[in-house]
């Protein structure tokens, strides 16, 4: 990482308000502002929400938890942060999430740069001038040469438009925009549509406290234990004392995350009493990557990976009781791990309650929303209050609510309209001086967010540090390197199982959305050495000027 000491605003790229507009008050954002402040440059961030924390601001929902274990899902650039800071479990909840960003932002003084309850609205880049002009709905006007985009891949949340929404009743929530003073159930008819990640999470603690719980599922997921525990003191000062190792090790890996040993044997190359064996000693350990690493081919071969599925599915048959409500909770209709594997604390178990009912909205879908509740093919469920665990416009969402634009060019929403195109999901060729923090054609999302974070804005920061150094003051990708970067993110999807599922990585849970795999599935590690590569051969793929 190349630092720059501070130096006096004359220096400056431009005479700008600032070097840099950053979006975003996340973990993203916040990192983009550390890094920028370490070079010298100055920042302001724009942040929609009240406070920082991204995900973690919004995402309140009961029994909101990370499934990447705590002592890897934190910062890696400060020793004395990651030495300091325990974690009081082996995944962090959204409260310890957040209170630990919070953290950082005042240990690092990072508030001082961050606008809040501020949505930008529009971007326009001067290309005589080498100049973005960010807008927001408070009436700010800011320029700067350099706008970072660390708008989030899960930031914007869904609410399918069922007729009659506006005729409920009850209260209704989205799990991404959750009341910041929480909802208290007790008593309550409630229905929960949707049994992704955040259904999964929520079910088993609404259940405890609601009347009725009516959970309406349209798709059956792969859930697995997350075996969730106090922090091990023994484990963590074991981590504690290998950090920077376990850091540097976590940038080796496909998934960002050190402390698996990687698979070796195929899955189909032992016989069915050892891979029961071991399928069983995963399901004890908990945790998605590590049940993954079962096998080599897990992702890449059908017969393989339909050992796991089976194996995960005779354990929802043993868990429920009624046969009928676990066939429907057994996915059939996507082989394990090509959609986000959820992970879980007493998921299924919740069926075995007398207050629990799941709806099959497959069969009968969901016609609309009355005045009394849920109405489906099959008949009316009356709630008094309804979550909806729907999800995201994901990893386009955020970005495409800008209107993003350069001179009188089309909106990076127009350009993106047949699926979004980058070069490394760092920028977007037509689009000078903007850089996407884990955006789409990036690993994002089947890494370890922070990690993928660190690198992201080291690399950015490392880029603009080397056009200071050369004079210069505009970069942006060539069409050709990111028409050759998006048949790469292509082919590798081709080559695994992933497009198998109707999954959020292909936009399909969005009616309309063009059908392309947005993240980067060749792992972490060889794109990370794609990105340092490109870098030293002179920015690659870039075009710098003057
Ligand atoms: P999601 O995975 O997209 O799940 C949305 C659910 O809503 C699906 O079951 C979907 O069914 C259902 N749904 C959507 N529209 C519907 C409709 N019109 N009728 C009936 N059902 C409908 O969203 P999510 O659970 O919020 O999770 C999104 C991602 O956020 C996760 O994959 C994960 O990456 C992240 N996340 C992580 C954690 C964690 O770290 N533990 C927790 C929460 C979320 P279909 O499948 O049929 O579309």
């Amino acid at each position: 990482m190349s630092e720059v000491m501070e130096r006096p605003a004359a220096a400056r790229l431009r005479k700008t308000d600032y070097d840099a507009i950053v979006v975003g008050g996340g973990l993203g954002g916040l990192y983009a502002l550390y890094r920028l402040r370490k070079m010298g440059l100055t920042a302001r961030a724009f942040e929609a929400g009240s406070g920082v924390g991204g995900t973690w601001f919004w995402n309140r929902y009961p029994g909101a938890r990370c499934d990447v274990e705590s002592m890897e899902y934190s910062y890696a650039f400060d020793d004395d942060l990651q030495q300091e800071w325990h974690w009081p479990e082996r995944y962090g909840t959204q409260p310890e999430l957040l209170r630990y960003i919070n953290h950082v932002a005042d240990r690092f003084d990072l508030r001082r740069d961050i606008q809040f309850d501020t949505r930008v609205q529009s971007a326009s880049f001067d290309p005589g001038q080498n100049v973005w002009t960010v807008r927001t709905d408070k009436g700010d006007v800011v320029t700067a040469p350099f706008c970072i985009m660390a708008t989030g891949n899960l930031s914007t949340p869904r609410v399918p438009d069922f007729k009659g929404i506006e005729r409920f009743k009850g209260r209704w929530y989205h799990s991404g925009l959750y009341p910041q003073e929480g909802v208290d159930f007790t008593g309550l008819r409630v229905g929960v549509i949707g049994t992704g990640s955040s259904g999964v999470q929520m079910i088993p603690l609404i259940a405890q406290q609601a009347k009725h719980l009516h959970v309406f599922q349209r798709t059956a997921n792969f859930s697995l234990p997350a075996r969730n525990a106090p922090m091990d003191p023994a484990i963590e000062a074991r981590h504690k004392s290998q950090y920077p190792e376990r850091r540097a090790a976590a940038f080796e890996t496909p998934f960002g995350i050190a402390g698996f040993p990687p698979p070796t044997k195929k899955a189909l190359d032992v016989t069915a009493e050892e891979r029961e064996a071991q399928y069983e000693a995963k399901w004890a350990e908990g945790g998605s990557i590590s049940f993954l690493y079962s096998y080599t081919d897990l992702l890449l071969n059908k017969e393989a990976n339909d050992t796991a599925s089976e194996f995960v599915r005779n354990k929802i048959r043993s868990i429920v009781k009624d046969q009928k409500v676990a066939e429907l909770l057994a996915p059939k209709d996507h082989p394990i791990g090509t959609k986000r594997l959820c992970l879980d604390t007493n998921y299924y178990e919740a069926y075995n309650r007398d207050n629990v009912t799941l709806v099959d909205v497959r069969s009968a879908p969901i016609q609309e929303i009355t005045e009394n509740g849920v109405r489906t093919a099959d008949g009316e469920y009356e709630l008094d209050a309804i979550v909806f665990a729907t999800g995201f416009d994901a990893m386009t969402g955020a970005l495409k609510e800008i209107d993003i634009r350069v001179g009188n060019g089309p909106s990076l929403a127009d350009k993106w309209d047949n699926g979004p195109t980058t070069y490394l999901g760092l920028m977007v060729a037509g689009y000078p001086n903007m850089f996407t923090i884990t955006g789409p054609g990036s690993p994002s999302v089947k890494t370890q967010m922070i990690i993928a974070i660190e690198q992201h804005m080291d690399w950015i920061g490392d880029c603009l540090a080397t056009m200071r150094d050369r004079g210069m003051t505009r970069i942006e990708p060539t069409p050709e390197a990111e028409r050759d970067w998006v048949q790469h993110v292509n082919d590798v999807a081709d080559s695994t199982l992933y497009p198998l599922a109707n999954s959020w990585y292909l936009g399909s849970n969005i009616p309309g959305k063009p059908r392309v795999f947005m993240p980067y599935v060749g792992g972490f590690a060889g794109y990370k050495k794609r990105c340092d590569a490109v870098a030293a051969n002179g920015y690659e793929g870039f075009a710098m000027s003057r």
